[in-house]
Parts: structure tokens; sequence; C-alpha cells
């Protein structure tokens, strides 16, 4: 399920419900990588840019490779998100 196309002009990937190692809902394009925190964040530029090594997208949590998974409608209905218009992968 994805959400918006990636607002960078220049990237066509989709912003994807993401469940990190803590079990916390974010957002990140499927292209560039980015992360929003929040769906509000989108529009609003804030976003962060994980990278090597850590990887970090807060003080609490992480996106390493291999420790996060798209999340699923129950994941985004925990959320609080689930009212949001989701859209199905093609
Ligand atoms: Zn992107």
């Amino acid at each position: 399920m994805w959400l918006v196309e990636c607002p960078s002009y220049w990237d066509q990937g989709l912003v994807r419900p993401l469940v990190v190692e803590t079990g916390k809902v974010v957002l990140m394009c499927d292209s560039c990588g980015v992360v929003w925190h929040t769906p509000a964040g989108i529009e609003e530029f804030e976003h962060v840019a994980p990278c090597e090594p850590d990887w970090s997208i807060d003080q609490d949590s992480h996106v390493r490779p291999g420790t996060v998974r798209w999340a699923s409608p129950a994941d985004v209905t925990s959320a609080g998100w689930g009212e949001l218009k989701w859209r199905e992968l093609p």
C-alpha cells in the first residue's frame, strides 16, 4: 500500500508505510529512501534522509536494512492512519 508519490521532483517513488524495529510506523519512499514521521510531514517537507552506518531516523529508531518491513493495513490502523487514502500497489 502507498499514500502519495514522492514529493521530490526528480523522483518517481511511492511513499509507503514502514514498520521499524521498535514497532513504530513511519513513511518511506520506496525509491529514494527518505523517511517522514507523519503523513502531515510529507507536505511540510519534514523528512529525514537516513544513511549508513546508523540509518538513524530519530533518537530511538533506525531503518537499518533487514530490521524493517513494509506495513500492513493493520499496522497502519494501529498507527492511527487508517482513515487516509491508501492505494494498492500496482
Ligand atoms: Zn523518493
